[in-house]
């Protein structure tokens, strides 16, 4: 018995202290965002066959006075189910739809995707919400705008997801399932779910020079993308054969190190304007 109320206290504690570090990273990040502390990057999305800019992936950053520029896994996960996961998710379509409209007037057209989370993505508002966001552009057309949602997330309510996708697809914004294929239900979601891309997870790409396995995945992902008319884009492409191998298997687009890093807004049209594709 007093065993078991020891292990008690012990376990009582332990939540304490999580529950203390979590609050006072929550509090970190919603002055973070009061501040002005975050800021986005684009990584360029390519057509490796015609060397044409498809878009631009906006990956979000935070430029801690102390830590310096944290990439999304030091403290998304500490917000994900909390509103404030929802503040910075609206935060960072608001700025998307801002830098698509800068770097319009700067004559550079170029479609942004943003990341959603699923939490956010399952708020009933969310169609709502969105469309309050694109009426603060008017000069950004909704279609350039598109919403990457995570394929491996479990998405609780699929039917409802479905109808919110469709909802904000009407409205011109188009939808892209990340990380494809690493998800348990990675079928039900490409039936089911109205997104026009496919984002071929980086380990498929990763190993399929050297795995049969991956090959034959990635293979297989590009015939279904084909089949139900979505279009594949391969993440994580790193070497020049890759890329190779990627055009020869019928995939044309990608993202990854071997074509351009991640790079801050200012970068982005001077980048456009030199890249070749190999
Ligand atoms: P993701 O959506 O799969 O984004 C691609 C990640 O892979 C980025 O990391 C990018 O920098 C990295 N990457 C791109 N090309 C290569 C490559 O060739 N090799 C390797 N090794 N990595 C490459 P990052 O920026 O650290 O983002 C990590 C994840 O955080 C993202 O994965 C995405 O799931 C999430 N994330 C980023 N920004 C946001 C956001 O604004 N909102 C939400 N909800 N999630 C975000
Ligand atoms: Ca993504
Ligand atoms: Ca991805
Ligand atoms: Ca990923």
């Amino acid at each position: 018995k007093l065993a078991g109320k020891d292990r008690y206290h012990l376990f009582d504690s332990d939540q304490d202290y999580d529950l203390r570090s979590h609050h006072e990273s929550v509090e970190r990040i919603r002055q973070g965002l009061l501040r002005d502390e975050f800021a986005l990057h684009y990584q360029p999305k390519v057509n490796m066959h015609s060397g044409e800019l498809i878009g631009a992936e906006a990956l979000v950053r935070w430029q801690h006075p102390e830590q310096g520029l944290l990439p999304p896994d030091r403290f998304l996960p500490a917000i994900e189910r909390h509103e404030l996961g929802v503040q910075l998710g609206e935060w960072v379509i608001d700025s998307a739809l801002s830098q698509i409209a800068a770097w319009q007037a700067e004559g550079l057209r170029v479609p942004v995707s943003v990341n959603i989370s699923a939490n956010h993505l399952q708020r009933a508002d969310f169609a709502e919400r969105l469309y309050l966001l694109l009426s603060l552009h008017p000069e950004v057309a909704p279609d350039q705008l598109q919403l990457e949602v995570l394929e491996s997330s479990a998405l609780a309510d699929m039917n409802r997801v479905a109808e919110t996708m469709a909802t904000c697809t009407r409205m011109g914004v188009s939808f892209s399932l990340d990380d494809f294929g690493t998800g348990y239900s990675s079928l039900s979601y490409l039936k089911r779910l109205p997104a026009a891309e496919l984002k071929i997870d980086r380990s498929f790409v990763r190993d399929m020079l050297h795995d049969a396995d991956d090959l034959a995945i990635l293979d297989g992902v590009l015939g279904l993308a084909r089949a139900f008319r979505r279009r594949a884009v391969a993440e994580g492409v790193e070497t020049e054969a890759q890329g190779e191998l990627l055009l020869r298997l019928g995939c044309e687009c990608a993202q990854g190190y071997g074509i351009a890093r991640p790079m801050p807004p200012s970068a982005l049209p001077g980048w456009a304007a030199g890249w070749r594709p190999p």
